[in-house]
């Protein structure tokens, strides 16, 4: 779910976004300075100082943690206009063209994969008609500058999408290690929170069920850690199965938890009875011997305001209440 908190592999925007703002503010206000004083062209000046006037602000914002993505993205599209027509209408050799050669490295850094390749490219497009309508193409051998031009920003540009993929694939791994269970690969606690505070958002009625395994310490005793291990796996792959869709959490030890929005009490019952009877109803195996189980079922609706450890501890009690009336049973 996307409120998760989860690993950062990249720079966060907003922390980029600072650094992109000083650089377009002392850009600016050089190039205001150099305009104003040296070439007297006051138009470019005074266009230049509200650009820097504009990333001067959006600095400010910044430090004031009031960072919004649209100012990112103006700051990106004024650099860029700045840059594609300062090398169309400048003195060519004066080398504006140069700066196109950084902006994938921004592309992909703030805006991510996608955005990061489809700016590159039209940026690449632009900057090469720029160079092929003001160089060589009158020489021995034309259009040396374009090809060149054009090597150099697509191994820049290669560069940047090869990292950029790989760090979302470490993203997704870290992601994976941070809210998986190692074991039984089904959510773990951390996840669980995580998803209860994103539902709590958008669902009417939310309960949940904490599943604990009856007698669990008997199958360790009897058949080893390693077949005990193997049964939490099946545990969870068969309340994965009997809830169709729904995450499974893993709250620790043999125990388990479901999450199930915008249904009623008796539903919520059924939904514990269904995973009640699957349970019962499956075979485990050690080496030499089947194995049957039971568990026992704890069941809280959410009250108005209840917060998270509350809402667990709702559940718990009842589990327990289960337990103490025999096991193998569902309490609401
Ligand atoms: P009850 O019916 O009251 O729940 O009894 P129980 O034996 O299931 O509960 P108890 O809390 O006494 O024991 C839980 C056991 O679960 C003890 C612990 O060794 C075992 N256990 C916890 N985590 C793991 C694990 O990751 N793998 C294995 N194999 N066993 C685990
Ligand atoms: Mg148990
Ligand atoms: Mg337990």
């Amino acid at each position: 779910m996307s409120t998760r908190q989860h690993p950062q592999t990249s720079v966060p925007p907003e922390a980029l976004h600072k650094w992109l703002s000083i650089l377009v503010c002392a850009l600016h206000s050089v190039y205001f300075l150099l305009n104003m004083l040296l070439m007297q062209k006051i138009g470019l000046g005074a266009v230049q100082i509200i650009v820097a006037a504009f990333s001067g602000y959006c600095f400010y914002s910044s430090l004031k943690e009031r960072y919004q993505p649209w100012q990112s993205y103006t700051l990106m599209a004024l650099l860029t206009f700045n840059i594609l027509a300062s090398a169309s209408l400048m003195e060519f050799w004066a080398g504006a063209i140069f700066w196109s050669l950084a902006l994938p490295l921004w592309y992909y850094n703030l805006f991510g994969l996608k955005k990061g390749f489809c700016f590159s490219a039209m940026i690449v497009m632009f900057s090469a008609a720029i160079l092929y309508l003001r160089t060589d193409t009158s020489l021995f051998m034309p259009y040396r500058t374009v090809f060149n031009f054009t090597l150099a920003y697509s191994s820049v540009w290669l560069m940047c999408h090869i990292y950029e993929v790989q760090r979302q694939k470490t993203s997704l791994f870290l992601r994976a290690l941070a809210l998986q269970d190692a074991l039984t690969g089904v959510q773990n606690r951390h996840a669980l929170k995580a998803d209860f505070s994103a539902v709590r958002k958008k669902a009417e009625s939310i309960h949940m069920l904490i599943i604990d395994v009856d007698h669990f310490k008997t199958i360790n005793d009897k058949f080893g850690h390693d077949i005990g291990d193997s049964v939490l796996i099946k545990v969870a792959n068969e309340i994965k199965q009997s809830i169709q869709g729904l995450s499974v959490y893993r709250l620790g030890g043999e125990e388990f938890v479901v999450l199930l929005k915008g249904i009623s009490d008796i539903q919520a019952y059924e939904q514990a009875e269904v995973i009640r009877k699957t349970i019962e109803q499956a075979t485990f195996h050690s080496h030499t011997d089947a194995i049957t189980l039971t568990v026992s079922i704890g069941i809280s609706s959410l009250q108005p305001g209840q917060e998270f450890t509350d809402f667990l501890r709702a559940a718990d009690v009842k589990l327990y209440q289960a337990k103490h009336e025999g096991r193998n049973q569902i309490r609401n």
